[in-house]
């Protein structure tokens, strides 16, 4: 069973920002108003998110850990299914394979906290005034082949550093604190998306930037992007979402690059930040483990939608 969690973990579990994402989309579902990361080493030696969500029920704590698939899996092709499918329902039970998982929680009604360090242990109880605090720490400590493939603490807390940003940027009703080996490195407060995008992509996006915002029933798309003067063709910074959830698709790149055609000259590369809203019934976003490509039911639909609304917005006047 443990050889079999630490498996599939290994395809999901990737790296520390894999594993902070995981906990960011946790805190998020339970409803948090505000995100405390901590990391250490890169988030090789710890990762801890605190929010000030919902929290977990002491009886569900030991489920939280649990592996739903698990006892599923009878053969390697079942194997190969789970780590496509990734983290459904078990991306702390796979986190917990590799690492040295602590959770710390207190639901609303509840008098205090507990705390539990072992799925098959006993929650002891805790201090904590609300919410939920995730802890983990020494990844891979059992796992050293994977341990190899990580890289300098630095670098680990780059993509940790990025994860957070493409949490934050769908979450401007969110504030974020982040941590690095004691000092704080990030500090979001709440506010209005435009703010959000300009506090993390630069203020250009408030000052010369166009708004997209166009709706056809069961498709909206919303965000920013850099007039073509404002493009200094030195770093693109370009980020799409779906239904909230950071993705990289050539489909929504394409259809936004060529609304800038014959506009933007030579190779220059235009940045945006576009918030993409689809009936998921018509986009499937399990095509990878890591969650960041996606695939349209009805991709010319999409992209002529998304094509023309920036279009449109980049031919609107300054005011
Ligand atoms: P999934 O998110 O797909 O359900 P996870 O393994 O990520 O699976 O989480 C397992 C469960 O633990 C969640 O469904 C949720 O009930 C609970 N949980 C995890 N993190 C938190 C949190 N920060 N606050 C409240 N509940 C949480
Ligand atoms: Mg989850």
């Amino acid at each position: 069973d443990l050889l079999i969690s630490q498996i599939a973990a290994g395809e999901v579990v990737e790296r520390p920002a894999s594993v902070l994402k995981e906990l960011l989309e946790n805190a998020l579902d339970a409803g948090s108003t505000a995100l405390r990361i901590d990391l250490e080493e890169g988030g090789v030696a710890l990762i801890r998110v605190t929010d000030d969500g919902g929290g977990i029920p002491k009886d569900e704590l030991p489920l939280a850990l649990t592996r739903h698939a698990t006892s599923k899996i009878a053969n390697l092709l079942d194997l190969e299914r789970v780590a496509t499918l990734g983290f459904r329902g078990e991306a702390l039970a796979s986190v917990a394979a590799v690492s040295r998982l602590t959770l710390t929680s207190r639901e609303r009604s509840a008098p205090h906290a507990w705390k539990l360090t072992d799925a098959a242990g006993e929650a002891e109880p805790a201090a904590l005034l609300a919410g939920t605090v995730v802890e983990m720490r020494d990844l891979y400590y059992n796992t050293p082949a994977r341990r190899k493939f990580l890289k300098a603490a630095a670098t680990e807390a780059a993509h940790c550093l990025e994860a957070v940003k493409r949490v934050a940027l769908s979450h401007a009703d969110v504030a974020f604190t982040v941590t690095r080996d004691g000092r704080e490195i990030l500090r979001l407060a709440r506010g209005e998306p435009k703010q959000r995008i300009a506090d993390l992509l630069g203020a250009a996006f408030l000052t010369e930037s166009v708004e997209v915002d166009a709706d056809a029933g069961a498709l909206r798309v919303t965000g920013l992007a850099l007039r073509p003067t404002a493009v200094d063709g030195t770093k693109e910074v370009q980020y799409c979402f779906v239904n909230g959830r950071y993705v990289r698709d050539k489909l929504l790149q394409h259809a936004l690059r060529e609304a800038y055609r014959d506009i933007l000259h030579g190779s220059r590369q235009p940045s945006w930040c576009v918030f993409l809203d689809i009936d998921p019934a018509a986009v499937d976003v399990n095509v990878h483990p890591a969650k960041t490509e996606v695939r349209f039911r009805d991709s010319r639909a999409v992209h002529q939608f998304v094509f023309h609304a920036l279009r449109q917005a980049l031919a609107t006047p300054i005011a």
